[in-house]
Formats: structure tokens, C-alpha cells, sequence
């Protein structure tokens, strides 16, 4: 098992394909002049599948895909076919726009649940939020994979002012649809513009729901990076990723590849370690993950002090954007 110097094992990896995208969500997308990785810098389909089966003879069981856009990757069928052979549970996260065209084919390589952005039900907020129209589109994929039983967690990054005035909208929706909502505490990365004052915490999402809905707390697994929470009487369900206001990270089994072949013990770290450059010059890659997995730190990449969330200084942040780290 990969185990980092506070006992943790992780067996849970997360390959981002491309940090190409066909939206451009703010939060997410510095600005339109952002600089693309190099297609040469890329992992190739068969390199993918070498780090992807490195991992997996070192205990890795999960794998989730994700980018940018995965499914806006040219050869996404050939990686899809060649993970499909790992022993693991692949899943993806994907922002649901081209998903008709991969859907049968991502259900016949064994994936059985998907997560989906969708961080608004409105038509035109949809397209000032992402820049692009494809609204309809996105809620078509969504409610489509539903009907194909595809278990579908749909991800919603709430910011205050822009979609917090939703998340009843959402709990709603969940009445008739079989949905998981995933409401995420909007989180600091490179160019996107945050600030405290943004976040709407869990508590404050909990408190807007229970002006309207009795919900009860679900069990929380160790590992889980979500608070799972049920309406009676709703098809569908919530859940909270807390990341801000009450971080996860005691028990986290996360390890993460960038499309540019870095390993990335966690969403905040500084550190990187290139596996790609090392597979291509020949030279051995478990020795580097071990290492790479004894640096990680207790909490967010030791980049957060003890300060409130609310006072943090992203500024002060070393960290990709997260279109190139792969959320
Ligand atoms: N393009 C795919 C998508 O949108 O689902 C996969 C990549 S995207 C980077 C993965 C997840 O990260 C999405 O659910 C997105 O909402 C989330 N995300 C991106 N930037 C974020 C931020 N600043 N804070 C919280 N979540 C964020
Ligand atoms: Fe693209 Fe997903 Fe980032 Fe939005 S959140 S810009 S869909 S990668």
C-alpha cells in the first residue's frame, strides 16, 4: 500500500486527461489567454495506462478521470479501453456537455456512476457562469445517464452572490430525480479570483435548507470528501464537500496525476513529482510515488495555517489553477 508518514493509505487515484476545456467556469479557467499544455507534454493513451497500472500494483483500487474536460480529449475511447482492462473501479467527472457521445461506451467499459457539474438550473446564469451554451445539452446528458441507471452525483460549486440563492432550487429538483446535489465550499486556486468572503459554508447551506426542508445526516465514511445528507420523501439526495470551513483530510486516500504526468499528493500541494518525464527516460517509478507520498502534509498541503477560512490570503497560495491540476 502507498502509506505517508501519518498512516494513511491511498488507494484512490485521480488521472486528469487534458487541461483543455470546452467551458470556461471561472472559478475554475483563469481567464480566456490561459496558456494550454503542450500536446508533446500530454500523457499518451499507453503511457496513461503504464503509470495508471504502476499505481495499481502498489494498491490503488479506485480510478476517477478528469481534466479540464476528459471527455474533450480526442482519443478518450482508446484511454477509456485501456483502463477498462485495470482491476479497478473507474468513474468520471466530467461537465456532462458531450456526454451523449461516450455514454454507451463508458457503460460498456464497466463505469457505474458519474459526477457532473451543473452549478446552476438556469439557462442564462449556465451561460454566465461557464461563458459557453450548453445548458440544455448538460441537463439532457444528466437526465439521460439517470435513465441508463448510471448512479449521477451532480457538483455544484456554490458562491455567495452568484448561486447560493439556488441551493433550495436544487433541493427541489432532488424531489423527482434520482440525483445525489454535491454542494462544494468554493475553494482558492491560482487566477480565480477568490476570497473568504465568497465561500458559503456548509452550516450556512444547512441552515438555508432547514427554512424550508427536514433533512437527516447520513453515515460519513473515513474516507468519504462529502456529508451526506436525505430529505424523506425525496428520490434524490445531498451531500456537502466541506473543504473550507471543515477540511476531510484525516482520512484521505487521494493521490492525484496531472495531464502533464505529475503526481500530486493533494489538491493544495506544492510539491510535484514528474512520473512522465521519469517513464520516458527508462527509469523506475514506484521509488518516486513512495517518496512523493512521504511529503504529503497533515491538512491541505500545509498551506493553510490555523487561521479562519475567512481571513485566508490566497495570494499567499502556491498552487496550479485548477484546470491544470484536475479537480
Ligand atoms: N470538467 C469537469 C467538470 O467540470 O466536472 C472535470 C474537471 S473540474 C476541474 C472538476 C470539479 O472541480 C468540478 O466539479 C468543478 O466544479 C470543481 N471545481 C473547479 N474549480 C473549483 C473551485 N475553485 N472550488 C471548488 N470546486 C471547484
Ligand atoms: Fe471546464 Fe470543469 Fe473547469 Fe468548468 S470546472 S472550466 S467545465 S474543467
Amino acid at each position: 500500500m502507498i502509506t505517508d508518514s501519518y498512516n494513511r493509505k491511498h488507494d484512490y487515484l485521480r488521472i486528469s486527461l487534458t487541461d483543455v476545456c470546452n467551458l470556461r467556469c471561472s472559478y475554475c479557467m483563469p481567464d480566456e489567454h490561459y496558456a494550454f499544455m503542450q500536446s508533446e507534454k500530454l500523457m499518451q493513451p499507453k503511457e496513461i495506462a503504464t503509470i495508471a497500472a504502476t499505481f495499481v500494483s502498489m494498491g490503488v483500487k479506485r480510478i476517477r478521470l478528469t481534466g479540464g474536460e476528459p471527455l474533450a480529449r480526442r482519443d478518450f475511447q482508446e484511454i477509456l479501453q485501456r483502463l477498462a482492462d485495470l482491476p479497478v473501479t473507474l468513474t468520471l467527472t466530467t461537465n456532462g456537455t458531450l456526454l451523449h457521445r461516450h455514454l454507451d461506451q463508458l457503460i460498456n467499459a464497466g463505469v457505474t456512476g458519474l459526477n457532473i457539474s451543473l452549478d446552476t438550473l438556469s439557462q442564462d446564469k449556465y451561460r454566465l457562469l461557464t461563458r459557453r451554451d450548453q445548458f440544455v445539452q448538460t441537463m439532457r446528458n444528466i437526465l439521460a445517464a439517470v435513465e441508463k441507471g448510471i448512479t449521477v452525483k451532480v457538483n455544484v460549486v456554490v458562491m455567495k452572490g452568484v448561486n447560493d440563492e439556488e441551493i433550495l432550487d436544487f433541493i427541489a429538483w432532488t424531489k423527482h430525480t434520482p440525483v445525489e446535489v454535491r454542494f462544494i465550499e468554493f475553494m482558492p486556486f491560482d487566477g480565480n479570483g477568490w476570497s473568504g468572503g465568497q465561500v458559503v459554508s456548509e452550516q450556512e447551506i444547512l441552515d438555508l435548507i432547514s427554512t424550508k426542508y427536514t433533512y437527516q445526516a447520513l453515515h460519513r465514511a473515513l474516507q468519504a470528501t462529502s456529508n451526506p445528507y436525505m430529505i424523506p420523501g425525496h428520490a434524490g439526495s445531498f451531500a456537502i464537500i466541506s473543504t473550507m470551513s471543515s477540511p476531510f483530510c484525516a482520512g484521505c486516500n487521494r493521490m492525484r496525476l496531472t495531464a502533464d504526468g505529475r503526481m500530486k499528493n493533494c489538491l493544495f500541494s506544492k510539491g510535484e513529482t514528474d512520473l512522465l518525464s521519469a517513464l520516458r527516460e527508462g527509469r523506475a517509478l514506484k521509488p518516486l510515488i513512495e517518496q512523493n507520498i512521504l511529503s504529503k502534509a497533515e491538512k491541505l498541503g500545509g498551506q493553510f495555517g490555523d487561521e479562519s477560512f475567512r481571513e485566508l490570503d490566497s495570494d499567499q497560495l502556491i498552487n496550479r489553477s485548477m484546470i491544470s491540476i484536475g479537480g
